[in-house]
């Protein structure tokens, strides 16, 4: 991974490529490359040896045009006040994308959490909960899981929220367990959503994925989903890797294998029924059909993408393609179908939650995923209609004209006040 690129500046010369293909103002795209507001709080918070731990967190609430900010929170010593803003600016995009009734936010917290307690992270929780209470709402601005979050997590949150408010609200935050208010689907739905991406572009490109081989780079929630589904659809999964490493298997793994080796020992290194153990690097100028970057931004940039040898590769991560990378692999023909598409199934199954809680009537698994994939497929279509009508050079740029024009429009009919 190279720290060389703010993912902030790649938000916002994504947004530009696009805006060079669309017939609105440049003020108007000026507002489109700047959250509306950012908090940065520091947290103090009880340590189980007595001390008084201090934490950094952000929330931006980038734009707010379509809907209710919405968006992950995610845990690591890595976040920044730029890395928060770009997620954020990719949710609104990846929102307008699915044509879900959202704006785009994000959270984070500096902080490793593996360094802590279940205790010590409660409290973590609790405390960032008790920041956002005034921000946060079913009709303000929605948190959601993301690096390092999950369902603990979330229920904290809105067990928080709710004690402050003295009320009853479960679509204050998505991504719950089940009983907590919290919707079947949505812990596979990243996954799924990467799935039917690299499903409709290899159909798109008259490629048969039931041939393909794969590389998984990242073997957390999206990763290693997304792996089972490829693999059920007949792909061989030959190299996964995780922050420990990677590891080759000429033949194919099987995914639902690997994953509970590495729920045991915590890593994907060490796998036994491997042929060969590599970098990160290696896995990803693999010579394979389908890369799927599913860990951090900046995965790969402008030197490593020259060494890329896979014909396709679908972003389950946010931002793991610098901007310079994506010059370099469009230049080289391969085909990368976005993050804001191909992640998108995360938050259209956390908005499917937000409806259900709103209804106080739940869905079973069989109708998310159906309506998911309806979504998913209309959104490729979109994506590939704009793509050869635009002549846009990537398919990024044919989703950011659609998403962009959708703001555009909501924000033009809206007006400006005051
Ligand atoms: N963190 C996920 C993302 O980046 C999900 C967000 C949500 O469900 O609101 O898309």
């Amino acid at each position: 991974m190279t720290d060389e690129a703010n993912p902030f500046e790649s938000l916002q010369e994504q947004v530009d490529d696009a805006a060079a293909y669309l017939d609105v103002r440049d003020d108007v795209i000026e507002r489109l490359k700047h959250p509306e507001r950012v908090l940065e709080t520091n947290l103090t918070v009880d340590m189980d040896d007595g001390s008084i731990g201090r934490f950094k967190a952000f929330r931006s609430q980038f734009n707010g045009d379509r809907g209710p900010y919405k968006g992950g929170i995610r845990y690591h010593p890595g976040v920044s006040r730029d890395e928060v803003k770009a997620l954020s600016g990719w949710m609104v995009y990846k929102c307008a994308t699915v044509g879900i009734p959202y704006g785009g936010g994000k959270g984070g917290i500096v902080i490793d959490p593996s360094e802590h307690s279940a205790r010590e992270l409660e409290r973590v929780t609790r405390s960032f909960a008790k920041e956002l209470r005034p921000l946060v709402g079913e009709d303000r601005d929605i948190p959601a899981p993301d690096v390092n979050t999950g369902q603990r997590e979330m229920n904290w949150i809105k067990d928080t929220y709710e004690t402050l408010e003295n009320k009853t609200e479960p679509g204050v935050v998505t991504g719950k367990a089940i009983e907590s208010g919290g919707s079947e689907g949505r812990v596979e739905a990243t996954g799924r959503s990467t799935m039917l991406a690299a499903r409709e572009v290899f159909d798109y490109l008259d490629r048969d994925i039931s041939e393909a081989t794969v590389a998984v780079q990242g073997y957390g929630n999206a990763g290693w989903v997304a792996a089972k589904l490829v693999d059920e659809l007949g792909a061989d999964v030959v190299a996964v890797s995780d922050s420990s490493g990677a590891v080759h298997k000429a033949d194919g793994f099987d995914p639902v294998a690997i994953k509970d080796f590495k729920r045991e020992t915590g890593s994907v290194s060490g796998y036994d029924d491997a042929d060969e153990e590599f970098t990160n690097e290696d896995l990803l100028t693999m010579d394979v059909d389908l890369l799927i970057p599913a860990a951090l931004e900046n995965a790969i940039d402008e030197e490593l993408a020259r060494d890329v040898q896979a014909d396709i590769i679908v972003e389950a991560a946010n931002g793991p393609l610098t901007p310079d990378a994506d010059d370099v692999l469009t230049e080289s023909d391969v085909w990368v179908v976005p993050d804001i598409l191909a992640n998108a199934g995360g938050v259209t199954v956390s908005y499917f939650e937000w409806v259900q809680n709103r209804q106080r009537f739940y869905w079973d698994e069989e109708r998310v995923n159906d309506e998911l994939e309806a979504i998913i497929v209309d959104a490729f279509d979109r994506m590939t209609e704009a793509h050869e009508s635009f002549g846009t050079p990537n398919l990024r740029t044919a989703c950011y004209v659609n998403a962009i024009q959708r703001v555009v429009d909501a924000y033009m009919d809206s007006g400006n006040w005051p």
